[in-house]
């Protein structure tokens, strides 16, 4: 399956956040939220380092502030666009919490490489986290935007 015109500019958004996330110190990863009905309900990026949060992964803090500003049922049937791979610890909230659409950027296999993952990393792919999951979720990725002619993470500007 394929990213859709309506995911890029959600994508292409989540690229922007990990860039700006990277330039504040952090892991580059970004996440944006979009509700059953369109409406984007939380666009965040990763703050585990500013934050000293090793839970603050740009995923996590999205569902955070959807909670927070909407309510949690509002996760419910909502789409997450994540600039890469979800890794298992957000797969699991996304899929415990309800999200049925995943748009992911980078590979984890691309990602490890350039953000130096500790050994005692662990990854599953996150089709296999949300094939577990009792509904059934769409998993799309990973999306490279070059192919769509929408510039390339970093070169966004907010
Ligand atoms: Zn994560």
């Amino acid at each position: 399956m394929q990213a859709t015109a309506d995911d890029l500019p959600h994508l292409r958004d989540a690229m922007s956040l990990a860039a700006r996330a990277a330039q504040r110190g952090n892991r580059p990863f970004g996440a944006v939220i979009v509700g059953t009905d369109g409406a984007r309900l939380a666009a965040a990026e990763n703050s585990a380092t500013t934050d000293n949060d090793v839970a603050a992964h740009a995923e996590m803090n999205a569902i955070r502030m959807v909670c927070r500003s909407a309510g949690q049922a509002q996760l419910n049937g909502a789409a997450i666009y994540a600039s890469g791979e979800p890794c298992p610890m957000c797969a699991g909230a996304i899929v415990r919490f309800g999200l049925r659409r995943i748009v992911f950027g980078r590979s984890w296999s691309t990602l490890a490489p350039a953000i130096g993952t500790q050994a005692a990393g662990v990854h599953v792919a996150v089709g296999a986290i949300a094939a577990l999951a009792p509904h059934d979720i769409t998993v799309i990725g990973p999306c490279d935007l070059a192919q769509h002619h929408i510039d390339k993470p970093g070169m966004v500007t907010t």
